[in-house]
């Protein structure tokens, strides 16, 4: 029997409000999926999924493995860019043997210049696209650029919410740098850099196979 071709995974880790949402957005040929607007999306649908994980998104506690790998595995194509997964050394492990992964970017940033960042974000809760009320504005007040929708604050970017998520990334998620640097397949960038620099970084290494 034919075994079929694992889908090619790039691979974004690092803090919350790092920007790999941001560069997500702006890489092409490879399908966004972001486990975090995923679970969003499920929260807002008030499916049993979204029901049982609300809570914890909401307290910046990371949601139950078992709940994540099927949702996970239904977005599968064969092109994808993986935003918020793995954030687990367990769920790393759990990847390799879904996925051929040939990159990992690593967002790095000050953890404390995030916290700024992210109580000043606001989202489209239509297309998602993200704005900073400081940094990167709308042209018009509270609305989205792109589709007009009003621009929401997300449920957990208050600043309580906020340090809880970036301790459970340092305990849960920085082991992945790690985990990635000795399989030969990360790239560290500097998250502090402007936007494009950054999209252009990214764009080379992944096409040009510098
Ligand atoms: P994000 O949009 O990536 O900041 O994720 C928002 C929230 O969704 C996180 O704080 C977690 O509660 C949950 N979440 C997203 N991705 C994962 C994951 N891979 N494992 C566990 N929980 C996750």
């Amino acid at each position: 029997m034919r075994k079929e071709t694992p889908p090619n995974a790039i691979v974004f880790i690092g803090p919350p409000g790092s920007g790999k949402g941001t560069q997500a957005e702006r890489l092409k040929g490879y399908q966004h999926i972001s486990t975090g607007d995923l679970l969003r999306a499920e929260i807002q649908k008030g499916t049993p999924l979204g029901l049982s994980c609300k809570e914890k998104i909401e307290k910046g506690e990371m949601v139950p493995d078992s709940l994540i790998s099927s949702l996970i595995e239904s977005h599968f194509s064969p092109q994808i860019l993986l935003d918020g997964y793995p954030r687990t050394v367990a769920q790393a492990e759990w990847l390799q043997d879904k996925v051929h992964i040939s990159q990992v970017f690593f967002f790095d940033v000050d953890v404390d210049q995030l916290v700024e960042r992210l109580t000043n974000r606001r989202v489209c809760s239509t297309c998602k696209c993200v704005y900073n009320l400081v940094f990167k504005p709308p042209v018009k007040p509270f609305t989205c650029d792109k589709c007009d929708t009003p621009l929401i604050q997300r449920a957990d970017d208050n600043e309580q919410v906020i340090r809880n998520r970036m301790r459970v990334y340092q305990s849960e998620t920085a082991p992945l740098i790690d985990f990635y640097k000795k399989k030969g397949i990360l790239t560290r960038l500097d998250a502090g850099n402007n936007p494009d620099a950054l999209a252009k970084i990214i764009h080379d290494k992944i096409f040009k196979k510098s």
